[in-house]
């Protein structure tokens, strides 16, 4: 066992405090990553907030990571000790369900090994990437080009993917308009992600005043939501809506933006229902659906798309200890896009 440094939440409602982790023993397929950096992801806020039920105390989050290989088990052959890594919100799955064969690891019907607050095959409960050093199986690290700032990488590993499966399975490309609903950190990778497939982008924020950003990352269109006048200017526009917003927001408004066959799927998490009329969907034939991360080998598909296309995430990276004035700011959506936490000053 390794003990290592880390970020715990003692509870639902304290804050963060510095301690330790036990790492397990290198397995013949482990990896030793030492961690450079180590996104915020709103998930890790709803987890430990207990928003989305109960989880295991003291528990560290983070599940946007990536630093460098330490050290391999014996039998490992996709990594070798000082690539550049990442790993994001699964550290496992059975392998064995139809999902599982198909790439789909994400959706695996016996559920997938969570990188926090799931049990881990020794039975004990896993730790996050607020952490100096993480163990996990070879086939769940992925390799994140050199290309890719190292201290905005982490973000892609759920931010990233979150965006770029729904936006490829919908496939948003040329011709197809698409909007991203909150300018956050999955709002401003899916603007990202979506331009760089070719698609017209316009972001819906509840103000405009994010705009001069949100054209930067590659939007044509911006609209502020908190005007009633934004969803009759709208209305039957886009073949895909993503919603990455945390909170609960009026379903039939967004569904009313959908032209013929549109899809609005939500990849927001709010702990409360998102309810819908039936009636929102009849007109124009519209979907509404949900999208949870990507799978292994397409959030590496996710990660070369990145790098060959040179788009980052924005990062405001910050040191261990600003992480409980950080959480803050992201539940006032004060965030400019993603904190990232310098992994250095946990040591
Ligand atoms: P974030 O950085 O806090 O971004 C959320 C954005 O939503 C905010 O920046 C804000 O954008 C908008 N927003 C927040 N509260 C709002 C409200 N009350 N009304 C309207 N808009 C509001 O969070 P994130 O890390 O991107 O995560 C977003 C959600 O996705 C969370 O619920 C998270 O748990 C979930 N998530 C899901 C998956 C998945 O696999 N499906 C993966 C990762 C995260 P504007 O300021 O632009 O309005
Ligand atoms: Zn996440
Ligand atoms: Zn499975």
């Amino acid at each position: 066992m390794l003990t290592v440094n880390a970020l715990a939440a003692p509870s639902a409602t304290d804050a963060l405090v510095r301690t330790t982790v036990q790492r397990r023993d290198l397995g013949p397929r482990d990896i030793l990553i030492e961690i450079a950096y180590a996104g915020i992801c709103h998930s890790d806020i709803h987890t430990v907030r207990g928003d989305w039920g109960p989880v295991p105390y003291p528990l560290t989050v983070g599940h946007e990571i990536v630093g460098r290989v330490a050290e391999a088990g014996a039998e490992v052959t996709r990594h070798a000790v000082g690539d550049r890594v990442g790993v994001g919100c699964m550290v496992n799955s059975c392998r064995e369900c139809d999902n599982c064969k198909a790439g789909y690891e994400q959706y695996c019907t016996n559920g997938n090994t969570g990188t926090y607050a799931s049990v881990d095959r020794d039975g004990t409960v896993t730790q996050g990437g607020y952490s100096t050093h993480i163990v996990v199986d070879e086939d769940f690290v992925l390799r994140v080009p050199e290309s890719i700032p190292y201290e905005a990488a982490a973000p892609l590993l759920c931010a990233g993917i979150t965006t770029y499966s729904p936006l490829a399975h919908w496939k948003a490309g040329p011709g197809r308009k698409v909007a991203v609903v909150g300018m956050g950190g999955l709002g401003h990778m899916g603007v990202k992600i979506a331009a760089a497939m070719g698609a017209e982008v316009t972001v819906l924020s509840q103000t405009l005043g994010k705009k001069d950003d949100g054209l930067r990352f590659g939007a044509q269109h911006y609209y502020a939501t908190g005007d009633p006048a934004t969803f009759e200017a709208l209305a039957n526009t886009f073949d895909l809506i993503v919603n990455t917003v945390s909170a609960p927001v009026d379903m039939a408004a967004y569904l009313g933006l959908l032209r013929l066959d549109g899809t609005l799927v939500s990849v927001g998490a709010p702990p409360e229902p998102l309810p819908v009329q039936v009636f929102s969907l009849f007109g124009n034939r519209r979907s509404f659906a949900g999208s949870s991360i990507g799978g292994i080998a397409e959030t590496q598909e996710m990660l070369d798309f990145c790098a060959e296309q040179g788009i980052a995430p924005e990062v405001e990276v910050i040191e261990a200890d600003a992480v409980n004035e950080a959480y803050e700011r992201v539940l006032k959506s004060d965030v400019r896009y993603r904190f990232v936490i310098d992994i250095a000053s946990l040591r």
